[in-house]
């Protein structure tokens, strides 16, 4: 199992170095792979705090460039400099809030990969797609557009993130979560052999109260958390299921 938390454009540098602290003193032994993914500035900080801890600690983000004139942007070889071992590419807010294309997302995880860091590839339809019964074409194109063709060993996650689900209290049923990752399993086992048995996370409003049910889903490897990684007891809470499933 991984977990993963995506602490998106909050909270101040003082609590995140709160956070991470907590996390880093609590972890279990024998938790599943852990990872925090804080805003860029904050990148720093948490690492210091889970220095002595097996949390790793990866970007929101990154470039598709190594480098160069493009104002705001991170290259992954700046997160890899700071001691970043992982990015997130591709998530629904990223795509609708930036416009980023397909295209831009297979560049920005093949950025992660030269940097050599893991990446977690999001996918996941909107709830229009869903009611049109194209969610799973959705996701087979994302997978297909999103990953390089040619794959060898590289350490990459994908996180199925239904877009209605993300942030709004609704969660797939386990039913439509066992249909969507068998579907994706079977489609990385048939065209990108390297990433057959990499870990498929579930996104969108995983809490403690229901991690339960998301983890007894068939083929979820785990979590990528928003709103419920900012509290320590809640993804704490979320960890400790993930220990029993
Ligand atoms: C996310 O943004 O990746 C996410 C799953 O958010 P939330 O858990 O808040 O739905």
């Amino acid at each position: 199992m991984f977990i993963a938390g995506n602490w998106k454009m909050n909270g101040t540098l003082d609590q995140a170095r709160a956070l991470a602290r907590a996390l880093a003193e609590q972890l279990p032994a024998g938790a599943p792979t852990t990872a925090l993914f804080p805003p860029a500035p904050h990148l720093t900080a948490v690492l210091e705090e889970v220095a002595d801890s097996p949390i790793f600690v990866g970007g929101q983000d990154c470039s598709p460039h190594p480098d160069g004139a493009h104002t705001g942007d991170v290259s992954a070889a700046m997160l890899v400099d700071l001691g970043a071992r992982g990015v997130i590419v591709g998530h629904s807010e990223r795509r609708t809030n930036h416009g980023e294309t397909d295209a831009q997302v297979l560049a920005k995880v093949t950025a992660g990969m030269q940097a050599g860091i893991g990446v977690i590839l999001c996918v996941g339809e909107t709830l229009e797609q869903r009611e049109a019964g194209q969610a799973e074409a959705v996701v087979r194109g994302q997978l297909a557009a999103g990953l390089p063709e040619t794959l060898s060993g590289d350490a990459i996650t994908i996180a199925y993130e239904p877009v209605w689900a993300i942030g709004t209290g609704k969660v797939a049923t386990r039913d439509d979560m066992s249909t969507m990752h068998r579907m994706i399993r079977a489609w990385l086992r048939e065209h990108r052999p390297a990433l057959a048995e990499t870990f498929i996370l579930y996104g969108g409003s995983v809490k403690a109260a229901n991690a339960d049910d998301v983890f007894a889903a068939d083929e979820v490897g785990g979590a990528l958390v928003g709103g419920a990684s900012l509290k320590s007891d809640d993804f704490l809470g979320i960890i400790t299921a993930a220990m029993n499933a």
